[in-house]
């Protein structure tokens, strides 16, 4: 299979402990990078992943609490120091808007190559943008300011090609690519050997979901129907609800049944508050509700 890999930078949530930084992602996608929020830190932990700065194509900001977005000024000067060229597409709410426009102007102003901002409408599930290996969704959140998480669908991949019938038919090099996208081959004697009999099925297709912050809304499960792998905050435990609710969060519990309404594979909790000496009480909670949970930290890699 082809990787798609996600790297967790940071999981905590506003305030950084000494085992916490604050929300960042990357999705290495068959080799495109996407980085998920922008947390303090983010380019600091990035060089531990040995990933290279040129692969990253877009920055995806859920919204702009400082926990998400202090790591954008240092990332992207950064990536200038380091000569990139090509183009960076830095997706968000339109408030993320006067902050990076701060950032070129202030810090930035001889960066060798553009960025662009896309104003995200927090509001509506819309297709944000896609290309030939994967589709990028919004998912309107709930939070305490315009927020939206994202969707990544893997795009289908062409068939295998089944060697030993490629040898059987001592079927040319030139022909593979044709028989990968769809053709049938023909011998010699006119018959016509079918591309199934000469291909096995692509790989599956994977999906990942990233949604932080939000309280539960009621439309977010229909959206996450069947994703493999979904990341949602789990700021609190129960005994803090009454916080969770008053700061737009959700508990572990409240995440594992998002999780269950949608029927997702996989859960992963992250946007831990500095409360808690380790996740265990956040975990036991969900599990109680929806047995498939893990709990991200810094490092971790896992596939949808
Ligand atoms: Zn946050
Ligand atoms: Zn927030």
């Amino acid at each position: 299979m082809q990787p798609f890999n996600i790297h967790v930078l940071g999981c905590g949530s506003a305030l950084p402990t000494r085992r916490h930084l604050p929300s960042c992602q990357v999705v290495d996608l068959r080799g495109k990078l996407l980085m998920l929020d922008c947390g303090e830190g983010a380019q600091l932990s990035w060089r531990r992943t040995g990933l290279n700065w040129q692969n990253l194509q877009h920055i995806l900001i859920t919204h702009t609490h400082g926990d998400h977005v202090f790591g954008l000024p240092g990332l992207i000067s950064t990536m200038g120091l380091l000569g990139r060229k090509a183009p960076l597409f830095v997706y968000a709410p339109e408030a993320l808007h006067p902050f990076l426009e701060c950032i070129l102007r202030d810090f930035c102003r001889d960066l060798d190559y553009e960025v662009h901002f896309k104003a995200v409408d927090t509001q509506a599930h819309f297709l944000l943008f896609e290309d030939r290996s994967m589709e990028v969704w919004t998912l309107p959140l709930s939070h305490r300011v315009p927020c939206c998480g994202y969707l990544i669908k893997e795009k289908a991949g062409l068939p295998h090609i089944r060697r030993e019938m490629i040898d059987f038919y001592n079927i040319p090099l030139w022909a593979i690519n044709k028989i990968k996208a769809g053709a049938d081959w023909e011998l010699d004697d006119g018959t016509i050997v079918p591309h199934e009999h000469l291909t096995s099925p692509a790989d599956r297709i994977r999906s990942y979901a990233y949604c932080s912050d939000t309280m539960p809304t009621s439309m977010l499960a229909e959206w996450l129907a069947g994703v493999d792998l979904l990341y949602h905050e789990a700021t609190y435990a129960d005994t803090e609800s009454m916080l969770a609710e008053k700061y737009g969060h959700s508990t572990a519990r409240q995440a594992a049944l998002t999780a269950q309404r949608a029927g997702v594979k996989k859960l992963l909790l992250g946007h831990f508050s500095s409360r808690y000496d380790d996740e265990s009480v956040l975990l036991r909670e969900a599990c109680e509700v929806f047995p498939d949970t893990v709990v991200a930290y810094e490092g971790m890699r896992i596939s949808p």
